[in-house]
């Protein structure tokens, strides 16, 4: 392996997790970017990081790919290694979004410039550009979904549900949870739309990290205190597809699913292999797919215009304050899927093949 190492070295790369040989004459050659991504543990980082690379390789770059697991001072530590590598422009999905300033000021002193990739980097003003989906249309696609399900427009009701939101250090968070609430907020206002545990505020619903087992014993918790008087639960908000399945699992655990207790609508985030399997399955109800070949078209567009020094493509820039500047950003469009449309939408685009899905 170490001569390997001294071989890459000496081939002018010191990369030696993902680099390309690329022998073809590009411009970018022999430039290294650092693709730092939260964590392997979830799908569609695992699919972004592939693209990232794929679609820099192609260009001619060098490219260093790290998971950190979610674990934030791993995460940092990775970001420092690719400073020290030498790398030209850092992508970068944080973890915790403000957990980054000391870091990014260190790329700065070496004048390397930074992108934030689907989640934005908070307090800092070292971020040049944000490549990201619209967050905000996210959380209203999932309400949406559900009011149309229920028919909240002109059923009687009441029904019941129950939120769900994201990780508390993830900006996205607070976007996807205020875009649904803005649909099924005046619902619970007008008593259409009842949470039994009264858990109504976002620091309550959160899921820090995203964590599906978190998700599952709260729902749990939820499940023995505030429906053991024979109240059923007819939807839930959920921001992503592992809390998702694992409010699934709690609600199967009380009986949801079999018999006469049909499992509630159940929204979702990032048509993971495993919800659109369970889609199909009829289990959960809805996701949103995000196609990250798209977003990595628009992280890589935004590298090579910073590396040039020209303007990036950007489609926002009001949105999106990090505390210190608003980041110009583009959004990319998400798509709900349920089972009626899954088939076109991640199929037939080829974003997964039918053997996947078996
Ligand atoms: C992403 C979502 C994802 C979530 C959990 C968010 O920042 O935008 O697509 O579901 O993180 O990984």
């Amino acid at each position: 392996l170490f001569g390997l190492i001294l071989f890459l070295a000496a081939c002018g790369g010191d990369d030696t997790s993902s680099g390309s040989d690329d022998g073809g004459g590009s411009a970018s050659k022999d430039q290294l970017i650092g693709v730092a991504m939260p964590t392997k543990s979830s799908q569609r980082w695992v699919d972004d990081g592939n693209n990232m690379v794929e679609q820099l390789e192609a260009l001619g770059y060098e490219t260093d790919l790290q998971y950190a697991e979610d674990d934030v001072d791993k995460q940092i530590e990775q970001i420092e290694n690719m400073i020290v590598k030498g790398a030209d422009a850092l992508v970068v999905a944080s973890i915790d979004g403000t957990a980054l300033t000391n870091v990014l000021e260190k790329a700065n002193e070496q004048d390397i410039p930074v992108i934030a990739y689907d989640r934005l980097i908070m307090e800092s003003e070292h971020v040049t550009y944000y490549a990201t989906f619209d967050n905000f249309q996210v959380g209203v696609l999932q309400a949406t979904y559900i009011e149309e399900a229920l028919d909240l427009a002109n059923a009687e009701g009441p029904f019941n549900i129950e939120l769900f939101g994201g990780s508390p250090d993830d900006n996205n968070a607070y976007f996807f949870w205020d875009g649904a609430m803005s649909v099924l907020q005046p619902y619970i206002d007008e008593g259409k739309l009842v949470v039994q545990s009264d858990q109504t505020d976002f620091e309550q619903a959160a899921t820090m990290r995203w964590d599906g087992n978190t998700a599952k014993s709260r729902m749990e918790n939820i499940l023995s205190s505030a429906y053991s008087g024979g109240e059923t639960v007819d939807a839930v908000l959920s921001p992503y597809d592992g809390i998702s399945r694992g409010v699934i699992q709690a609600l199967k655990g009380v009986g949801y699913g079999s018999g006469d207790l049909t499992l509630p609508v159940i929204s979702g985030q990032d048509a993971e292999l495993a919800s659109i399997k369970s889609i199909i399955a009829g289990e959960q109800t809805q996701t949103v797919f995000k196609d990250t070949r798209d977003l990595a078209a628009v992280a890589v567009d935004m590298t090579e215009s910073v590396l040039n020094d020209e303007e990036a493509e950007v489609n926002d820039t009001e949105t999106y304050d990090n505390g210190v500047k608003v980041v110009p950003t583009y959004l990319v469009e998400p798509v709900s899927v349920d089972i009626d449309n899954y088939q076109e939408v991640v199929i037939d685009s080829g974003y997964y093949s039918e053997d996947e899905l078996e």
